[in-house]
């Protein structure tokens, strides 16, 4: 899961030559701590042929455990091998979903008491998702029983707060630890390793094994993201068949994401996210361990690198060094090389799936083991600090070795069952803390504070608002609505600039008094879930002197800042006795009232605009491009004048979109033009869909349709213009640069990389497939993006894609670097609005937070094929030595001294004024009608940082964040901020639904040339 190469768990490495010594060591019997010793029981039976073949796929003794290396046979209970032919971690064996759903539920057939199969939802591809529990028969026949314990322990208001309450429950309480496979598609041996582990957990008579099963409800996922496990097996099929051939990348990974479905446990916006945090939820479970493959062999990340997140219980901060701790322990005593916990991983952002449980009161714990990306077995080497001996690390993996489905499974399989065992061994400690978490969060009001949130009735983006509030009812956060209007003290805001003198007592006052009207949504504080409402509500501060570097993800996130959402953080805890009521579903009402020829709806840059035009297909609808009044209401710039609709149709889209279409007597007096349901195309390359597909996710959620193309389809297009009016072109992600978006992945050698719909691959090639995904846009997609411009279409870029337009020289006049010093690692920053009368900016106000990592940095420039100025805060003005002083002129001695020309002046957002030097034989001023016009720019150094990580902000504060560049009949619409975004950046979405329903009307409110 690394940040740095963003490719994390992706490629890991592996194998080894040097025979070492020992096997897996034997332990011996329990010492004077009466824990039971891993080992079989001599009593039952093995499976001797599945036996052999784990020996036999195992490449070394010391890439085993006594806890793996025999199979317990069970009569008339299927082993894996009955669905995969061969045992698991076999090589050459990777089963689909649903073969390991089958599997599961022979399982559950044969042995109905101790193992039972839930559906728990499907995934954007409709396919289903399974938790597979495993326990004991008598566990399992009182399950409802058992969860109505937890579920007390869980929220313990159940109980009033009643410790000794607490402590019979749990007592008699058995907990849920719930174990998460191959969220990461490329990290493929997790399913094989569940398998084998519900069966393991379901028959083996061992003490060790009895007394987890006995002792704890185990919850099985074997695949997290089913849609993109079954096009990774179709691949590794693919390969099996073309043994002698390069195979194709896992281009796509689920239908929207691929390695960012691990940071979606902030925002929820993916199913498999949603389901899993149901199941977590709904189970009351105390662990959520997830697994992923990138680290020779064994990284237990539960206990990570600093900085913690600081929303986290410090009770779970040490049950991860205790859980932790002793599962290296434990397999560091079996002889198994490359076991460690600490690494690099930091545990600030909360976006991880297995975050889900640290931030619902339990534990949170994730493995890296090492696969090889299919089940090859192959000798791996690895990088000097992969193997370096360290502090945390003094058994490391071997620089080289034969490395094996089977191992990397031995070792799933042996840290998951020493954990168990631990954990039941402990397990009254752990339901305590869980009792104890979930009381604390409660009492969070009176401890740490704040009393709660407080989203305001009055808040004009009502839409944003209700979806903010969803993602806390997602999160199983209780949202209450005020009854009444009411009033709390806030803590006055400090006036940065009124600073008192040295020895001066400040004025202000410590409080001031905040009202907010009826109807008001308060988010208490005193609930069991407290926690993550806090942790995303909140603002985010990284220190850049802390010491951790490198940052693993994103540093900042706070969500009201980032749905452009109005969020008060309310200490005084007398908001908690406001009346108020618990509301299960926040929905903005919507609809059309009064009567008159046309409707306005008010732009406050709510993407739900874009569903009512998208949806009124047929409608007349104008922006007006100055704001008014009618009827004592102001409407912004951008209002919506809708005609030609019948007032039924009109009501009814407007209610499901969550907007009022209000009646005016007559149009008003202002200009307007044309809102487009413009015709768009999604852009994307074959080297990494990622990113843009958070755009594909948003665009499908808002109702926005577009047509899906690959960089090699915009090059064999010919007319673009005939076909499309605007052109996204979202960011890339890896292999961004202009060469590889370019020329692709090179096909001067190595064979075609198909990415198709087969009999072979009947799982690939549904979002969109290629006969060969190796070339890139050519030079034929640039003539024909660059032709689509000129020829009047919007193309839209973000990011990297921005520097690829500023690259082939598609926006005279804005240049983009990148910073010396900046670092901006996935942080929440400033934005001001520079104008306002551009239809890209219509509804936002002069601030707006947005989501920006590193740039790049934009500067204009007047002056066509100049490099633009970067300036980096204040200027230094100098004067020659010589008379008078800093401010005075210095003069020449023996004659009349001219008053030099008063030096232009410009704002570091704008280009440099043209000097009369430049304008003499001027061919390279550009006109001014086709400078580029800077809609929003980043704030002031001091107002940069708004959450997260800002050092040397210098480089980028007050440059622009988003320009409008006119090239011939078109624009290029340059974003420096990433404005969809992992779908946390719903503020900044307008920004691009702006400028796609304006696309023909771009130059409105443009200042008239001089
Ligand atoms: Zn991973």
């Amino acid at each position: 899961m690394v940040r740095l190469l963003r490719r994390t768990c992706l490629y890991a490495s592996l194998f080894l030559i040097g025979a070492l010594g020992s096997s897996a060591v034997a332990l011996g019997r329990p010492g004077g701590d009466g824990e039971t010793p891993p080992g079989r029981d001599l009593k039952q039976p093995v499976d001797e042929a599945y036996t052999a073949k784990i020996k036999k796929y195992t490449t070394a003794p010391y890439f085993s455990s006594p806890l793996v290396d025999y199979l317990p046979a069970a009569k008339g209970v299927p082993t894996p091998e009955a669905v995969l032919g061969d045992v698991s971690g076999a090589p050459g064996i990777l089963p689909y979903a649903e073969d390991v759903y089958k599997y599961m539920r022979l399982l559950e057939k044969a042995l109905p008491g101790r193992v039972k199969v839930f559906s728990i939802g499907r995934t954007e591809e409709n396919r289903e998702m399974i938790a597979v529990a495993v326990s004991s028969e008598e566990n399992l026949k009182r399950l409802d029983e058992n969860k109505a314990r937890l579920a007390k322990l869980a929220d313990p208001r159940t109980i009033k707060l009643d410790d000794a309450e607490a402590d019979r429950l749990v007592a008699q309480a058995t907990p849920v630890y719930y174990i998460t496979g191959t969220i990461h598609s490329p990290e493929t041996g997790a399913p094989t390793a569940l398998m084998e582990l519900a069966y393991r957990l379901a028959v083996d008579e061992s003490p060790y094994i009895k007394e987890i099963r006995d002792g704890v409800i185990t919850l099985i996922t074997p695949v997290v993201e089913v849609d993109g496990r079954d096009r990774m097996v179709d691949l590794y099929r693919w390969h099996l068949a073309h043994p002698k051939d390069f195979y194709p990348p896992l281009i796509y990974w689920g239908k929207y994401v691929a390695h960012d479905n691990n940071r979606d446990a902030m925002g929820v916006t993916l199913k498999l996210t949603e389901n899993v945090l149901n199941t977590y939820v709904g189970w009351k479970a105390q662990v959520l361990h997830d697994l992923h493959e990138s680290v020779p062999y064994l990284y237990d990340n539960t206990i990570g690198d600093g900085p913690y997140n600081a929303w986290i219980d410090p009770i779970l901060a040490d049950e991860w060094q205790m859980i932790g701790s002793r599962n290296v322990a434990d397999l560091t005593r079996f002889g198994m090389p490359g076991v460690f916990a600490h690494g690099d991983f930091d545990t600030w952002s909360p976006g991880y799936l297995m975050f889900i449980a640290a931030m619902h009161n339990g534990i949170s714990r994730l493995y890296e083991t090492f696969g090889n990306g299919g089940a090859d077995t192959q000798e791996r080497t690895l990088e000097p600090e992969e193997y370096a001996r360290t502090w945390y690390r003094q058994n490391p993996p071997l620089a080289k070795a034969l490395w094996s489905q089977r191992d990397n499974n031995n070792y799933e399989e042996t840290g998951l069952l020493t954990s168990l065992h631990y954990f039941n061994e402990n397990k009254r400690l752990f339901l305590k803390n869980f009792y104890l978490k979930a009381k604390r969060s409660i009492q969070k009001p009176q401890a740490e504070g704040p009393a709660a949130y407080v989203l305001p009735a009055d808040d004009p983006r009502t839409t944003l608002q209700a979806q903010l509030l969803g993602v806390m009812r997602k999160q199983a956060v209780e949202i209450s609505r005020a009854k009444t209007a009411f009033s709390v003290a806030m803590p006055a805001k400090k006036d940065k600039s009124a600073k008192g003198k040295e020895g001066e007592k400040e004025q202000q006052p410590a409080t001031v008094t905040k009202e907010f009207p009826a109807g008001s949504y308060i988010i208490r504080m005193d609930q069991p879930y407290s926690r993550i409402a806090d942790a995303l509500l909140d603002h985010q501060y990284w220190s850049p002197e802390d010491p951790q570097k490198t940052p693993y993800d994103d540093t900042g996130w706070t969500f009201g800042e980032l749905f452009n959402v109005q969020v008060a953080r309310v200490t005084d805890p007398k908001v908690l006795s406001v009346p108020m009521e618990r509301v299960m579903e926040v929905a903005p009402e919507g609809g059309a009232s009064g009567e008159g020829a046309v409707f306005a709806v008010n732009n406050h840059a709510e993407p739900a605009l874009a569903t009512l035009r998208y949806k009124l297909k047929n409608a007349a609808i104008e922006a007006a491009e100055e704001p008014f009044e009618s009827a004592g209401t102001k409407f912004n710039r951008g209002t919506f004048l809708i005609r030609g609709v019948s007032r039924e149709e009109l009501d009814r889209a407007a209610r499901e979109a969550g907007l009022q279409a209000v009646a005016l007597e007559s149009a008003p007096g202002v200009k307007s033009h044309a809102v487009r349901a413009a015709r768009i195309a999604l852009v994307h390359t074959w080297l990494s869909t990622q990113t843009e597909g958070w755009w594909r996710l948003a665009l499908d959620n808002i109702g926005v349709p577009y047509d899906y193309v690959s960089t090699q389809v915009i090059a064999k297009a010919g007319d673009l213009n005939a076909k499309y009016d605007v052109i996204l072109f979202p960011p890339v992600g890896f292999f961004s640069s202009a060469s590889a978006v370019v020329n692709g992945i090179p096909t001067a050698w190595g064979n075609p990389l198909p990415w198709k719909n087969t009999p072979e691959t009947p799982n690939l090639g549904k979002n969109d497939s290629t006969d060969d995904i190796r070339p890139g846009l050519g030079w034929e997609g640039v003539a024909s993006l660059q032709r689509f411009v000129q020829n009047g279409g919007l193309l839209l870029t973000a990011t990297d894609t921005s520097r690829l337009a500023l690259s082939l020289g598609m926006a005279e006049g804005v240049t983009a670097g990148g910073g010396e010093k900046m670092k901006i690692i996935g942080s929440v920053l400033g934005a001001r609005l520079v104008d306002g009368a551009s239809p890209i900016a219509y509804g936002y106000d002069d601030k707006v937070s947005v989501y920006c990592d590193n740039g790049p940095v934009f500067s204009l420039t007047s002056i066509a094929g100049a490099r633009g100025r970067r300036r980096l805060g204040e200027e230094m003005h100098s004067r020659p030595t010589g008379r008078g002083g800093i401010d005075d002129p210095d003069f020449t001695v023996g004659r009349v001294n001219q008053t030099p020309p008063e030096e232009p002046k410009s704002e570091i957002w704008e280009a440099p004024p043209v000097t009369d030097e430049q304008k003499r034989n001027g061919y390279r001023v550009i006109p001014e009608q086709d400078r580029p016009r800077v809609i929003f720019r980043y704030a002031d150094n001091k107002d940069l940082l708004v959450s997260g990580l800002v050092e040397g902000g210098n480089e980028i504060a007050q440059h622009p964040a988003v320009i409008d560049a006119p090239s011939g009949k078109g624009h290029v619409v340059l974003f420096s901020i990433n404005p969809v975004y992992r779908g946390e950046t719903r503020g900044t979405y307008a920004m691009v639904l702006n400028a796609i329903m304006n696309f023909d009307s771009l130059g409105a409110g443009r200042k008239e040339a001089k």
